[in-house]
């Protein structure tokens, strides 16, 4: 078998859509399984669609989720360049290769021409094509006379190169996940290969591309399947061995209506991109998922699952799982709905298995947002202390600001429901216990306090939570003797004068 060799070919036009991180974690994942490579090609024919900082986004992007590449842009590699702007000089070749054995012709018509032809046909219910039934009427190196495309093309005259389908022909692409697709060549335009500006269309880039870098599988979004019959031909018309394809499905939107797309994420509450993005022309920021405090790993393992599965009910996967369980025969042919909750779920679930260390780099940049600087080993106790509670990075600082500042308001809804009149009396002597407590000690302070309350009968939920109250500012938090022995007992008993004074004054 030939060497599995993969490729992620996105194209500079913006930030990447996690669509296309999930394409380029199925070619990771199937090359690394096959022993093969993986490679970062970038597409930028289209100067038109150049977005400045995108192809340096793609690049951290996947510095950011792990995913390394073997090859390419950045890295180099025996195949570059990897940028097809790179690689300019060595298309016309490939297109004049076509037209001297006839599977492509020039073609001279003016936009104004083109655009004519195309409302006389609407006006006729119909849709124009650049086909076998119209190139005749059409201005290009089949319908004129040979000596005047000569001196057209001496002219310096603009012309594009169109590929030339034999007219009737049933186009089969073979998908690993959809089996076979055919088409009849009647349907299809012919597309433009080339254009006298020098540049090739995305068509015959990617083509001469994979294959002379010598691409086994072509696994790419559902988007581009229409694309496939005309890639088939070329291969055909080369004289080039095609590489397998695979086609995923769409991600689709929560509801499962429709494309999930770029503008979605903001709007539905959930990040499209990997990282934060701001638009170079409108400055408009679109979240990420690393600034929305996800973990890469719980992205990866979120992706991987939108559209495969492993057959079992296995769903936590790290990278080097996904690499051994990944089939592409498991991928599944209808569109993947976007799930908010199970994306969530998974982040949550890596946090509580984070490396201790790097989880406390995390809450440790959180705090430092906050202003605050606490040391490291305390900052460590409070984290496993409340990790269990945290979702996203951020709401580190929301679970845990109490351990390091004292409260400065108190959640009204709970005080209202907990702190009864006389209240603070009893806090009172409550801290004077505690404090007898001599050296601290978490369960004798905390069988002493439950004496008090038994013996004054007390309502344990109320005085307790007015006591947690006065501490963490609302009815939150972990075991209220934790956090005492955290922050210490002086500490406690400001806070609870504090919040008497506040309270109930
Ligand atoms: N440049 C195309 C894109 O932006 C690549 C499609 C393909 O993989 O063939 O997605």
């Amino acid at each position: 078998m030939k060497k599995v060799r993969v490729r992620f070919a996105p194209s500079p036009t913006g930030p990447l859509h996690i669509g296309g991180v999930r394409t380029a974690l199925y070619n990771y994942l199937f090359a690394k399984q096959n022993g093969g490579d993986f490679l970062l090609r970038i597409e930028d024919t289209d100067q038109t669609r150049f977005v400045p900082g995108a192809e340096e986004y793609i690049i951290e992007a996947f510095q950011w989720l792990g995913i390394q590449f073997d090859e390419g842009v950045g890295i180099g590699g025996p195949f570059g360049p990897y940028k097809q702007s790179e690689r300019k000089p060595m298309y016309k070749k490939y297109a004049d290769q076509l037209i001297e054995t006839g599977w492509a012709y020039y073609a001279f018509d003016t936009p104004e021409e083109l655009d004519a032809r195309r409302k006389e046909a609407e006006a006729q219910k119909k849709t124009f094509q650049y086909d076998a039934t119209t190139r005749d009427g059409l201005c290009n190196s089949l319908s004129l006379s040979k000596e005047e495309v000569e001196q057209r093309l001496q002219s310096g005259a603009p012309y594009v190169i169109r590929f030339k389908y034999p007219a009737n022909l049933d186009i089969t692409v073979h998908d690993l996940i959809r089996g076979e697709v055919t088409i009849n060549s009647n349907l299809l335009d012919d597309k433009v290969l080339y254009k006298s500006d020098g540049m090739p269309t995305y068509h015959l880039a990617n083509i001469v591309d994979d294959h002379t870098m010598e691409i086994s599988h072509v696994i790419r979004g559902e988007e581009w399947l229409p694309s496939a019959p005309l890639h088939v031909m070329l291969y055909k018309a080369f004289g080039w061995e095609a590489p397998n394809f695979a086609h995923l499905p769409l991600l689709l939107k929560p509801d499962g209506n429709g494309k999930l797309s770029k503008r979605d994420g903001d709007r539905l509450g959930f990040p499209v991109f990997p990282l934060q993005w701001k638009d170079p022309k409108s400055g408009e920021i679109s979240s990420g998922y690393r600034e929305s405090g996800y973990l890469p790993e719980a992205v990866i393992n979120m992706l991987a699952l939108l559209g495969w599965n492993p057959g079992t009910e296995q769903e936590m996967m790290d990278l080097d799982t996904l690499v051994k369980l990944f089939s592409i025969d498991k991928i599944s042919k209808s569109g993947a709905k976007f799930d908010l909750e199970k994306a969530k779920w998974f982040n949550h679930q890596y946090i509580q298995i984070a490396d201790d260390n790097l989880l406390l780099q995390h809450f440790e940049k959180v705090l430092a947002l906050h202003n605050v600087k606490a040391e490291g080993e305390y900052v460590k106790m409070v984290m496993n202390m409340i990790k269990e509670r945290v979702h996203f990075i951020p709401e580190f600082w929301e679970q845990s600001s109490y351990f390091f500042v004292a409260p400065t308001e108190y959640d009204p809804q709970a005080v209202k429901k907990r702190w009864k009149p006389g209240t603070a009396g009893h806090l009172c002597k409550m801290i004077e216990i505690i404090d007898s407590v001599q050296p601290f000690d978490k369960q004798v302070a905390h069988d002493k306090i439950m004496d008090y309350v038994q013996g004054n009968e007390l309502n344990m939920g109320a005085i307790m939570n007015s006591f947690r109250i006065a501490l963490v500012g609302a009815a939150k938090g972990p075991e209220l003797f934790e956090i005492i022995a955290a922050i210490g007992v002086d500490e406690t008993k400001n806070r609870v004068q504090k919040a008497i004074q506040v309270i109930e004054p």
